[in-house]
């Protein structure tokens, strides 16, 4: 922490603020300037003395570390992993899609949708037991019996569930029915329910406050963290800004933001972030780009008719076309990652790999992205010096030249011709 001091400031407020330092067993570091003095103020705690900045002659109190410990990245450099019902979610691991609906509105729709999104690639499966609506007359969530068929749900289709928790006092029941505890947007600042979700075994789910800078947020995480719960999930889903256009803005800039800050696994809520269906797919890739660990995403069987949040929520074709987008997102990612070990040496291997794979893909009429893919694969292995090759610069080599096959087939859907492979569309 450093005190600036004011260019006014007399010694003996200088002497006050070394004092009051000291006097909490931290040490104070004066330093006076040409203009004006600043005191560092060094040691495990610093926060102790945070108010002294009402000292006279302190015109400003400059914050060098975060005043969250557990959740910071500075503590733990390491990214965590959450394992929920085995499914791994952070540090280096798949992007995971938790899906299902907003409301377990009756077991039919339930299953259903479980069955649904499971078979589309979900690894978990949300649905709201207890609703934390803006309105007393809406639907507020079946309660108990909810609990009941997501343990049904579970059973049958092994998706771990997600739910959200809104009274500290359920914690306990919420516990023992359900995988991961989600603690709301309207509930970030409910301090009594983070700490009851913190004495849990459960992992939870930590919303952003719609209102809250991420700053609040990870100190919301603390609470939990420093409650004896080290699984913590972030999940961003939109803040209320001047903009009416969407129910909310989703602040994707936070994700890369606390990839830097948090050690802590980063889920995105483009349902609630939006609030319109059809901005739902995009957000979510762009939050995939981002660096997102995990996506919650809302899919109903009947969105018009569902008792909450039907405008946001995904039709399960809906749903089935976000996660190929993401799969090839994600197909993409990979390539880029081995590309950046910085193997450069298979160039020429890579590129003759690369132009094979796209001649042989666009002589078909409408080369679809598997076909492609092992095109690629296929004309890689076939390709001159691969035998000579170790295998793990095939790997990567291998890698590049889907990546670079996938950039060219963008390229051409564009109209752009290229000089050795004439591209069809
Ligand atoms: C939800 O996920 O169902 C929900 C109510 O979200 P939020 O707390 O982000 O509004
Ligand atoms: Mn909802």
């Amino acid at each position: 922490m450093i005190v600036v001091m004011s260019p006014s400031a007399t010694k003996a407020q200088v002497t006050a603020v070394r004092r009051t330092v000291e006097a909490h067993g931290l040490q104070a570091f004066v330093s006076v300037g040409q203009e004006r003095t600043v005191v560092g103020v060094v040691g495990t705690d610093v926060e102790q003395v945070a108010n002294i900045g009402s000292l006279d002659g302190v015109e400003q109190v400059i914050r060098v570390t975060q005043p969250y410990k557990l959740a910071s990245a500075e503590h733990h450099p390491e990214r965590t992993r959450v394992v929920v019902g085995g499914v791994p979610i952070g540090q280096g691991e798949e992007l995971v899609a938790i899906a299902g609906p907003c409301s377990v509105e009756s077991r039919q729709m339930l299953l259903d949708t479980a069955r649904w999104v499971r078979h589309e690639g979900a690894r978990m499966l949300r649905g709201g037991a207890f609703k934390p609506r803006t309105s007393p007359y809406a639907f507020q969530g079946l309660g108990r019996p909810a609990l009941e068929l997501l343990a049904e749900a579970r059973a049958e289709t092994g998706l771990p569930v997600v739910s959200e928790v809104t009274d500290a006092a359920d914690v306990e029941l919420m516990g023992s029915s359900v995988d991961v505890l989600q603690v709301g947007s309207r509930n970030m600042h409910n301090f009594v329910l983070l700490r009851a979700v913190g004495q849990s075994a459960r992992p939870v789910l930590l919303k952003r406050g719609f209102g809250a800078t991420i700053e609040e947020w990870l100190m919301a995480a603390e609470y939990v963290l420093s409650s004896g719960n080290s699984d913590v999930i972030l999940c961003e889903r939109g803040i209320r800004t001047f903009e009416t256009a969407t129910r909310n803005t989703l602040d994707l800039s936070a994700v890369p933001l606390l990839r830097r800050h948090t050690h802590l696994p980063i889920a995105v809520d483009p349902s609630h972030g939006t609030g319109q269906r059809d901005l739902v797919a995009p957000m979510a890739l762009a939050a995939a780009a981002a660096g997102a660990d995990a996506l919650l995403i809302e899919v109903h069987p009947d969105p018009p008719n569902a008792l909450s949040d039907g405008p946001q929520s995904l039709s399960f074709p809906e749903f089935g076309a976000l996660m190929d987008e993401l799969r090839r997102l994600q197909f993409v990612r990979n390539g880029a990652a081995a590309a950046g070990d910085g193997d450069q040496s298979n160039i020429a291997l890579i590129d003759s790999a690369v132009h094979s794979s796209i001649d042989l893909a666009f002589r078909t009429p409408a080369p679809s992205l598997n076909l492609l893919v092992m095109c690629s694969i296929v004309s890689f292995k076939a390709a001159p010096n691969v035998s000579s090759t170790p295998s793990s610069r095939i790997a990567t080599a291998g890698k590049l030249a889907v990546r670079r096959a996938l950039r060219v087939r963008s390229i051409a859907s564009m109209g752009v011709t290229s000089g050795r492979s004439r591209l069809l569309y």
